[in-house]
């Protein structure tokens, strides 16, 4: 028998998956993995159309196509007041997901300590300890999820590498405020610890707050990557293209990893990007757009004994589902989807250690029809 031992014996197939599996297989309606059930713009998928007619079909540049960085350095200027150079320190990547591993891998080495902060995305903690790192997280808890500064600095040792945060958050729909920003800037200071801000949810944020991203805080923008998703962005998170910022000496590393793991991104979508990024208003109007969409949703189940959560930033709404029944957060979902025909996320998948606060992610990035078939069935139960 060949003796193999795996790199991640405890982790199975990711919940978003599985979740959009069952959902597939009971026809319900599924608001599990967060992708949009809209389409793409028209305009976008014809510019893609016309780039590929025009010949841009061979291999991009391995860290993007100039013209797209350049763009995005200038939207970036323009939002947080810091100027990436294009040509150094901005690589476009194969969605956040790669950006994220990419980023974690240039940093962490065996013996390294990552801290994450949970409930959190679930590719974090598998990439640190790909890596041979170690993983210390801080916990935080419903209703509010507001981090504790003083016990996140507490997980501070000398092998601590990176700290990785994400705002807005996935899946709580928290923001990261000028007080957590500050409080950060004090926990790495006089230290080398760098950060990986995962920020694809930039330009879903709510009430009149503004993203705060770390690129604005030169303390930390210089030891930070950012990652961004134009899948959130332009509705086509199948594309699966994103980018990842950088200071330029921290970027030459990330960019010796990239170029043997994926080399370059896919060319005719580089291009029409490029085009549909030069009018601001094609991912400045989502605010509105998610605003809608989530205060219909959240109209749409007061009348449901779930209780919901605040919703900031992001397209996900949490709700608390304790006063109908105390079965396990996994249990309930999945009986959700067989029951009533309605797929969401345990909250439970997201904290490495499963904490378990009956609470469900459902995601709003939906048709208004289909947001108000899901809320019928919901308010069944
Ligand atoms: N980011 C998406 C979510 O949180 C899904 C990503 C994935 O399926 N890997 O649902």
């Amino acid at each position: 028998m060949l003796n193999f031992i795996s790199k991640l014996p405890h982790v199975n197939q990711s919940i978003f998956s599985a979740m959009t599996t069952l959902c597939s297989e009971h026809q319900a309606v599924n608001l599990s993995q967060g992708f949009p059930d809209f389409e793409t713009p028209n305009e976008l998928i014809n510019l893609v159309y016309r780039k590929m007619l025009s010949g841009h079909n061979q291999y991009a540049p391995m860290a993007g196509l100039l013209r797209l960085r350049e763009i995005l350095a200038e939207k970036i200027e323009h939002l947080h007041g810091y100027y990436y150079n294009p040509e150094s320190e901005i690589t476009i990547t194969a969605g956040g997901t790669q950006a994220i591993f990419t980023a974690i891998a240039t940093i962490i080495r065996p013996g390294d300590e990552a801290i994450i902060i949970e409930p959190a995305y679930d590719s974090y903690a598998p990439c640190v300890k790909i890596m041979g790192g170690f993983v210390k997280s801080i916990t935080l808890e419903p209703p509010g999820y507001h981090i504790n500064w003083q016990l996140l600095r507490r997980l501070i040792s000398s092998q601590t590498k990176l700290i990785i945060i994400n705002s807005p958050h996935n899946p709580t729909g928290t923001i990261l405020d000028e007080g957590d920003m500050q409080e950060l800037i004090k926990s790495v200071q006089q230290t080398d610890i760098m950060i990986v801000s995962d920020e694809v949810y930039e330009h879903i944020i709510f009430d009149g707050h503004t993203h705060l991203s770390v690129s604005h805080y030169p303390e930390l923008q210089e030891r930070s990557f950012v990652i961004s998703s134009f899948g959130k962005i332009f509705h086509n998170t199948g594309w699966k293209v994103g980018y990842c910022t950088a200071p330029s000496k921290l970027m030459g590393e990330f960019r010796k990893i990239h170029q043997f793991e994926i080399f370059s991104v896919n060319t005719p979508i580089q291009y029409a990007l490029a085009d549909y990024l030069q009018e601001e208003e094609h991912y400045l109007q989502l605010v509105d757009l998610y605003t809608e969409k989530r205060n219909l949703f959240s109209h749409l189940l007061q009348g449901t004994k779930f209780k919901l959560l605040p919703c900031k930033g992001t397209y996900f709404l949490l709700a608390q589902y304790g006063d109908i029944s105390d079965e396990p957060d996994i249990n309930f979902a999945k009986r959700l989807i067989k029951d009533y025909g309605v797929g969401s996320i345990p909250i439970s998948s997201f904290y490495t250690q499963n904490m378990d606060y009956k609470t469900l992610r459902f995601c709003f990035a939906k048709k208004d029809d289909t947001l108000k078939e899901a809320a019928e069935r919901l308010s069944k139960i």
